[in-house]
């Protein structure tokens, strides 16, 4: 009789050890799924893709630009062999008639203007750009810094995961080994309790209060528990959990 009193607390005593384990492994489950650094990283990839979407519209624009800017700079050049051209051939000694050579000059006076407006224009393009390109260096930086801040919150989720991975290891260990006391049957029955109430499915009943739900059993009822014999299966009339006196 003594030995099985002895083995019936035991097993109890054991699933209040398997309770631990399991609340620990709970707890470490939790700061896996809820990791500040996680919501944060989240936080940060959702900035730096609005910051690509940003560079990608201003450096589209800053294209366009340059590409307006180009295309002045080669009409300018283009303008310019022009003159170089003529200039040659009014200086060639080739061309004698004055009437021709007075039409030359006439056209060279005419690429020059064009030219000083076109380089009118190329000035005002280049305006336009520096900003531009400003704004694209700017989004650069950002989005390096960010990646930077990304890769320090990646490394500080991975250690995080790696410790809280190896103290898990270290819980599941114990508690398989607590386990080993336990009778099946308990073991199912509070399996059962556990996954029903909220991971918590064994309590100590400490000075006639449930340590599982908190509250304080009637005076009857605490009477009726004394006088069960050491062995008997209890459970908290209020929360269904089993009781360990
Ligand atoms: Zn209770």
């Amino acid at each position: 009789m003594s030995d099985q009193v002895g083995s019936a607390m035991s097993s109890l005593e054991a699933l209040l050890v398997v309770q631990d384990h399991d609340t620990a492994v709970d707890q470490l489950r939790h700061r896996l799924r809820t990791m500040p650094e996680r919501s944060e990283l989240q936080a940060l990839e959702t900035q730096q893709r609005s910051v690509a979407v940003q560079r990608a519209e201003v450096a589209e624009r800053r294209d366009e630009v340059a590409g307006r800017q180009a295309g002045l700079e080669q009409t300018i050049a283009a303008s310019e062999g022009r003159i170089a051209e003529i200039d040659a051939r009014m200086y060639s000694g080739q061309v004698s008639a004055s009437r021709e050579l007075q039409a030359m000059a006439t056209e060279i006076d005419s690429i020059k203007q064009r030219i000083s407006r076109l380089e009118d224009a190329a000035l005002e393009t280049m305006d336009e750009r520096e900003p531009l390109d400003q704004t694209v260096e700017e989004l650069d930086r950002k989005s390096q810094e960010l990646a930077g801040e990304g890769e320090q919150l990646r490394a500080a989720i991975a250690a995080n995961e790696a410790a809280i991975h190896e103290q898990l290891a270290q819980e599941q260990e114990a508690r398989a080994e607590a386990a080993n006391a336990v009778p099946e049957e308990l073991l199912a029955t509070y399996e059962k309790l556990r996954t029903r109430l909220g991971g918590v499915g064994a309590a100590r009943l400490e000075h006639g209060t449930c340590m599982g739900c908190r509250l304080r059993l009637p005076a009857s009822e605490l009477d009726r528990l004394k006088r069960e014999p050491p062995e008997t299966l209890l459970f908290c009339e209020q929360c269904g959990r089993i009781l360990v006196r």
